[in-house]
């Protein structure tokens, strides 16, 4: 039986006359350009996330860049990430001319180490950036509090987590600025690009609207230099439609979660870790794993979705060579980076897939 890492024919299926009717609606009034439903889903975004604004972008990585550039990120300063991430964390940092400094993760939740931040940081650091990987927050009490301390701007990554909680408090709403993607296979997808700025700062708020229009306010008086980043209209009104089923199938993939807690017994298998002070939204169910590349050779031979989340972490990168660091500078991403593997999960998963995903893993072991 194949078994896809994520199915969005299940998912888009059963909407599929809703997500017309709102694409029709969008060619009835032609506004495909900061059209009402730009409007709407940032009022619902923002609500959701709990905080007062949201500003609709053009992707996840742009809901980066342009926060990077609210935050008054420029040449030369340094910006504190971690290296397992998707490139894009570290690539908004570079493009607005800044030096990425990459501290190590826990092992556990393949977030940030607070231990690590205070020692990277320099007269040059501006912005603390956590990523809240697959789906569960980083400890952001700890990086705030150092923030604070040392008057730093935080940015949080919540491209993989919207909707997540940490002490109760929502993604995106706990540092100065919070960044969502809407890439189709993102909890809440879009179909195409799309992402989202929140915050609670009426000047982030000001500034980020403006940058998503080439810094122009009011139209054709430019005081500084922007994007072109919008929210495409036609996309904010599937992503209207998809948003109402966010929260259940969050859920759903809570529930496959446990199911595969459950149902995973190897030693071999190394379950994700599910802080106590999260609400993980299960992004991905990441396991690590001994021989993980020949698990990998093994999965794709069963017919079995899989990927590795990430295979290469970004201070081993070739395009930042220049940055200086070694093998065994960040021994947490590395040992990551060498054992993980994300397995299917979404909530139109059957509990025989999710046996037969578990028994063929086990299978490979014995
Ligand atoms: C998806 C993702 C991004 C980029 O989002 P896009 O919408 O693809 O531009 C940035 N950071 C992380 C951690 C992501 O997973």
């Amino acid at each position: 039986m194949a078994i896809p890492l994520l199915d969005l024919t299940r998912q888009n299926g059963p909407i599929r006359d809703e997500i017309n009717e709102a694409i029709s609606r969008v060619l009835d009034h032609n506004k495909f350009i900061l059209g009402p439903e730009v409007a709407e889903l940032e009022k619902k975004v923002s609500e959701y996330s709990e905080c007062k604004h949201g500003i609709g972008v053009a992707s996840g990585t742009d809901s980066l860049l342009i926060s990077l550039r609210s935050a008054g990120v420029e040449p030369g300063d340094e910006v504190i990430t971690t290296s397992f991430t998707f490139f894009a964390t570290a690539g908004v940092i570079t493009r607005v001319g800044a030096i990425p400094v990459f501290v190590d993760i826990l092992p556990d939740t393949f977030n940030l180490d607070p231990d690590l931040i205070e020692s990277a940081i320099t007269g040059k650091t501006k912005v603390i950036m956590p990523v809240h990987l697959y789906g569960q927050c980083a400890d952001m009490d700890r990086i705030n509090e150092i923030a604070k301390k040392h008057n730093l701007a935080v940015v949080e990554d919540a491209a993989q987590a919207i909707g997540a909680k940490y002490k109760g408090k929502k993604a995106g709403s706990m540092g100065d600025l919070g960044c969502f993607s809407f890439f189709p296979s993102k909890n809440l997808g879009a179909c195409g690009d799309a992402g989202m700025i929140v915050t609670n700062d009426d000047s982030h708020e000001e500034m980020c609207r403006k940058l998503r229009v080439h810094g122009s306010k009011p139209k054709y008086y430019h005081s500084v230099v922007g994007y072109n980043s919008r929210l495409d209209t036609l996309q904010a009104a599937i992503l209207g439609v998809k948003f109402n089923y966010l929260e259940g199938w969050h859920e759903g993939r809570r529930e496959k979660a446990r199911k595969y807690n459950e149902l995973f017994t190897s030693e071999k298998v190394k379950k994700p870790f599910e802080s106590e002070d999260c609400y993980h939204i299960y992004h991905q169910y990441t396991i690590r794993v001994p021989e993980r590349d020949a698990l990998a050779q093994h999965l794709k031979e069963k017919g079995i979705g899989h990927a590795i989340y990430y295979p290469l972490p970004l201070h081993s990168q070739e395009c930042y060579r220049e940055l200086g660091y070694k093998e065994g500078d960040l021994p947490e991403t590395e040992s990551a980076a060498r054992e993980v593997i994300s397995i299917p999960i979404f909530p139109e998963m059957t509990d025989e897939e999710q046996k037969e995903v578990v028994s063929t893993i086990e299978g490979f072991y014995k």
